[in-house]
């Protein structure tokens, strides 16, 4: 791992931003990659080849590894295709954030930075706040003046500086970046190398040990899609995959702006006024890497799919119910978007899609209809006849 450079200009550069203004990412040598790791370690650092840093001391050293689960019930949803869902909710915050975090404080660590920020007000605020209090960091994590209450308990957990900022909240992703590099913050934002570095792990697991033609992913900021295109470029270039799958973005129509601009065939994405939806954790109205975001999915002839919010719920409610995974929300979106990818004969029958499921639905409030349980009361002697009849009743 070498140079931070950008995938648009081919400048290098330090920090987070290219002089043109695409974001930069951390640039890998192809050639220090012999094959997939001997190493029998489940972590994301197998692949440390390939990372910027060596592993922190705490949580972070154990990130990665999440299940790869197979979900046959789902193949006729996908037109027929084997369907496996990446479950990243079994990481300790509960999302994928987790990777990036991971890589980012440790490269924080490594640069002698003794206090790590974030700008957030849900599952990257979590993730950020509980490696910072692993390593013995300092955190801070700034949010909207108006965030609820109840957002500020669930990140409050790992006792973070919160700040509470006035003013718009669309300009403080930039605006932390700059403060960083007035501090010496290390400000770890969505689509910063050394996140993008951590998150083209989900990529490099799903490679490793699956052969998939698509791979479809919620995207919000782009960071984690940038990521995961990286995986696909240096697999390819490692020689590590022969056929590199396709890579489809799922966004809520509520706020889609990578998906319209993927469909008037822009490169670049226009800030869309921020609509509601019920995958509020993947509306960016203004996404920083999306134009990297549109380049990932059109350069490995994927797409970028924009799904509605009832689409959502009755995807999420099929991953629970015929998947046994209860995913977040803003997760289902990939299950909506594959639907409607085999409906359009974009994915076969004939081939493997990996969805992935980027956080758990354990940790998120009531969102759309969650179901009421329809609990029958019956004495001790009444279960063994409740048994039977639920026999009867199995899919
Ligand atoms: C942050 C987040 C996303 C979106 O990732 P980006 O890198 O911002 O595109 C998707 N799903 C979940 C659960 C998230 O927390
Ligand atoms: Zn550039």
């Amino acid at each position: 791992v070498t140079d931070r450079v950008c995938y648009a200009c081919g400048a290098t550069g330090a920090g987070a931003r290219c002089a043109c203004g695409e974001p930069l990412w951390f640039e890998t040598d192809p050639e220090a990659v012999a094959g997939w790791p001997e190493t029998p370690e489940p972590s994301l650092w197998r692949y440390r080849a390939l990372l910027p840093c060596d592993p922190p001391a705490g949580l972070g050293a154990s990130v990665g590894g999440t299940p790869l689960v197979r979900a046959p019930r789902l193949d006729a949803d996908v037109g027929g295709a084997a369907v496996r869902v990446k479950f990243e909710g079994a990481h300790p915050t509960g999302t994928f954030k987790d990777r990036g975090t991971a890589v980012g404080v440790a490269g924080a660590t490594a640069a002698g930075r003794d206090v790590v920020a974030t700008v957030s007000h849900g599952n990257m605020a979590r993730s950020v706040a509980a490696h910072a209090a692993s390593e013995g960091l300092d955190c801070v994590v700034c949010v909207p003046a108006d965030v609820p209450a109840e957002r500020l308990t669930a990140i409050a957990r790992h006792d973070p500086t919160v700040l509470r900022v006035e003013g718009d909240y669309g300009r403080l992703y930039e605006a932390a970046l700059a403060a960083g590099r007035e501090t010496g913050v290390a400000v770890l934002n969505s689509d910063t190398p050394l996140r993008v570095a951590g998150q083209k792990t989900t990529g490099l697991e799903v490679l490793e040990r699956s052969s998939p033609d698509a791979v479809v992913l919620p995207v919000s900021s782009g960071g984690h899609a940038s990521g995961l295109w990286k995986t696909v470029r240096e697999a390819v270039a490692a020689g590590l995959v022969d056929a590199p799958p396709r890579l489809y973005l799922a966004q809520a129509a509520g706020c889609a702006p990578i998906a319209e601009a993927f469909a008037r065939g822009d490169e670049t994405v226009r800030p869309v006024d921020p609509g509601e939806t019920v995958a509020y954790s993947i509306a960016n109205a203004d996404p920083p890497s999306g134009a990297r975001a549109l380049a990932a999915a059109r350069e490995t002839g994927g797409a970028v799919v924009a799904v509605d919010d009832d689409a959502v719920l009755d995807a999420r409610a099929a991953l629970a119910e015929r998947a046994g995974l209860f995913v977040e929300t803003s997760c289902a979106t990939p299950l909506a978007a594959a639907r409607d990818l085999a409906a359009r004969g974009e994915v076969g029958p004939d081939e493997e899609v990996v969805l992935v499921a980027t956080g758990t639905g354990y940790t998120e409030r009531d969102v759309g209809d969650a179901p009421t349980p329809d609990a029958e009361v019956v004495g001790l002697d009444g279960v063994a006849d409740a048994m039977r009849a639920a026999g009867d009743r199995a899919p």
